[in-house]
């Protein structure tokens, strides 16, 4: 059973709101995942570029080893099966490896820090959990103004 079509407020509140991936959009819709791919370019939703351009790009990239992807400095992988993958299928490894440790998903508050700020160190050692982005944010300050301080002569 195909629906006649999708509504823009319908799609817009499973994808940016409850975080669906294509491919869980196209189960919800029963359709397949490329008309997923022209509601978003109809509508206007980032990303414009479907699935197998996504793959082809992959493939040139040098940073692509066996499925993954290194985006704004950071390492994805693909997985298209988690809850919280993107719109491409792919999920931060360092919230991968938190994942494992814990046993359970990240919830979309949690946020992963990385103790030595390299954003590709995901060794599980080198990540701490936030309980959500103010409390992040708020570390992130209160080193600011220690090493400031120390720098300073404070
Ligand atoms: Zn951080």
């Amino acid at each position: 059973m195909t629906r006649k079509d999708i509504t823009k407020e319908e799609l817009y509140d499973l994808y940016y709101n409850k975080n669906m991936s294509y491919l869980q959009l196209s189960r919800e819709f029963g359709c397949s995942i490329s008309l997923i791919c022209k509601r978003f370019k109809r509508y206007g939703f980032e990303p414009s570029k479907n699935i197998r351009t996504l793959s082809k790009e992959g493939k040139k990239n040098p940073a692509w080893i066996s499925g993954t992807i290194k985006r704004h400095g950071y390492v994805y992988v693909k997985n298209r099966t988690h809850p919280f993958c993107n719109a491409e299928g792919y999920v931060p490894e360092h919230r991968l490896v938190m994942e494992k440790k814990l046993g359970r998903h990240l919830t979309q508050e949690e946020i992963v820090h990385h103790l030595d700020f390299s954003r590709t160190n995901n060794n599980e050692d080198n990540l701490y959990l936030f309980e959500n982005k103010s409390k992040h944010i708020e570390y992130h300050h209160l080193l600011h103004n220690l090493v400031g301080g120390i720098l300073n002569g404070n």
